[in-house]
């Protein structure tokens, strides 16, 4: 018998409700039936995340996509085993789960790939994503509104061509999820030392925190990043939890590289929900509000928009507090829609300072006899010395510079408030780019 394969790019999202389940957990179920039905990867499953601004997201908006080869009799069968899973693993009584799954075969169209640039900084409706699945006659599952065919669509057309890290994720026993999951963070600090350089973003060094083991009651036990896929496994054996490891897989994925920041728009071309940077010059002196947040505004030729920084953002507000009138930045953000008491806002993700303009102090003059400050002596009458008597009716004001200790440089939150797609300070000259050219050899189990 003659066996044809086929390419498959596969893509999900939606696969999880805040009460458990995850799309990522979800996929390695299916990652592990695929395998045992033959196919063979060709890369390692892709966590894409997508726009952060989006409302309806459940965390960290992230959508996955499998690409491999399979006897083409196969393809069939995979759109109804999935279809029949997630019908038994979604919540149904959570209606902000919507699942999506859909199959493209082979080449991935100039439409998909420029639906998944777009997804990752825009708010797309769901027709745009029905309209490339018709045109194109894409094998797709869909429960509820839908709308997890965003995430499906961009998943599969996002092939993480310029930049990407690899996050290794492993699970615990769904039946333990309302458990604690004991992660030790000594065990995640001494990883991180072992490991220096090549992971990312898994303690926070200022704080001492880690940040490896997720709040919610989701399958994740823990997740680590970093650079290699060889790096995150060896390291995995070195996390200490109180929860077993029931499966674990690793995933290329965008986190960490910026990709949702490509584009730079005027303040009058912003809209609700996208993620963007700005250019402009402070308007007004950032001050801190009751509750921590610190707002300030921000204008350029088109207009003047209002930007806030927020208490979890911790001590980068602080820096943000150094801006004066006139500096020169560029702002990392996310527009929140106007609501009753604010119009379009910039919510700060992070901050690059360009020009910082000088400052001066105004101070009366000196008494030129005494040494002594003098005072004003009226309106339009010039100043006084209130210890020896000498005026000057043409004296004015001194203007001293200010020294300013905000320097030129690039500005973001602690890692604890970073979104899962910000480059963080380590990863700023570090680019891995292209599909790698072999996989180790194990990346999932089972
Ligand atoms: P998790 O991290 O657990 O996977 P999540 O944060 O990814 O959850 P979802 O429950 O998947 O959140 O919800 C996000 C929803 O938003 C999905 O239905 C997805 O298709 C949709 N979506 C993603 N990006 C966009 C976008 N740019 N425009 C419109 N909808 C989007």
């Amino acid at each position: 018998m003659i066996v044809v394969e086929e390419r498959i790019h596969l893509g999900m999202d939606d696969i999880d409700s805040p009460r458990g389940g995850c799309t990522t957990h979800f996929a390695s179920l299916l990652v592990e039936y695929l395998s045992t039905i033959g196919a063979k990867w060709i890369d390692y499953p892709n966590l894409v995340r997508l726009n952060p601004n989006i409302p309806y997201r459940t965390r960290g908006n992230g959508a996955v996509a499998l690409r491999f080869d399979i006897d083409s009799s196969e393809s069939e069968g995979i759109l109804k085993w999935v279809s029949e899973k997630i019908v038994g693993y979604i919540e149904k009584s959570y209606p902000n789960t919507n699942p999506g799954v859909i199959i493209v075969k082979g080449e991935i169209s100039n439409d998909v790939t420029n639906f998944a640039r777009r997804a990752l900084w825009r708010a797309l409706p769901i027709e745009l994503a029905r309209r490339i699945l018709r045109k194109h006659e894409l094998m797709h599952f869909c429960v509820g509104n839908g709308r997890g065919l965003i995430g499906a669509l961009s998943s599969i057309g996002n092939q993480l061509r310029n930049d990407h890290t690899y996050e290794f994720l492993a699970y615990r026993g769904l039946d333990a999820i309302g458990e604690t999951r004991g992660v030790n963070p000594q065990s995640v600090i001494e990883m991180d030392k072992m490991f220096s350089g090549r992971l990312f973003s898994n303690l926070d060094p200022v704080s001492g925190r880690i940040l490896v083991e997720p709040r919610g009651p989701d399958p994740v036990l823990f997740g680590l990043r970093g650079e290699a896929a060889g790096d995150v496994i060896r390291a995995a054996d070195h996390v200490q939890s109180s929860q077993d490891i029931d499966r674990w897989m690793v995933f290329r994925t965008n986190q960490g590289t910026n990709e949702h920041l490509e584009n730079r728009l005027q303040i009058s071309r912003l809209r609700p929900y996208i993620a963007v940077t700005v250019e402009g010059r402070v308007e007004s002196q950032p001050t801190m509000l009751e509750g921590g947040h610190v707002v300030f505004k921000l204008g350029d030729d088109s207009g003047t928009i209002e930007c806030a920084a927020y208490e979890p953002s911790g001590d980068f507000r602080k820096t943000i507090l150094l801006l004066r009138q006139g500096d020169s930045i560029v702002i990392l953000a996310g527009v929140r829609p106007s609501s009753k008491n604010h119009g379009l806002t910039l919510n700060v993700e992070g901050l690059q300072v360009r020009e910082v303009t000088e400052q001066v102090e105004y101070a009366n003059p000196v008494c030129p006899r005494c040494d002594r400050r003098m005072k004003s002596a009226g309106k339009q009458k010039g100043f006084k010395c209130a210890n020896c008597g000498h005026r000057d009716a043409v004296a004015e004001k001194i203007a001293t510079p200010v020294s300013r200790s905000l320097k030129i440089g690039y500005y973001l939150p602690p890692l604890s408030a970073q979104r899962h797609l910000t480059r963080p300070l380590a990863r700023i000259k570090r680019r891995n780019r292209g599909r790698p050219d072999h996989m180790v050899e194990e990346w999932h189990i089972p």
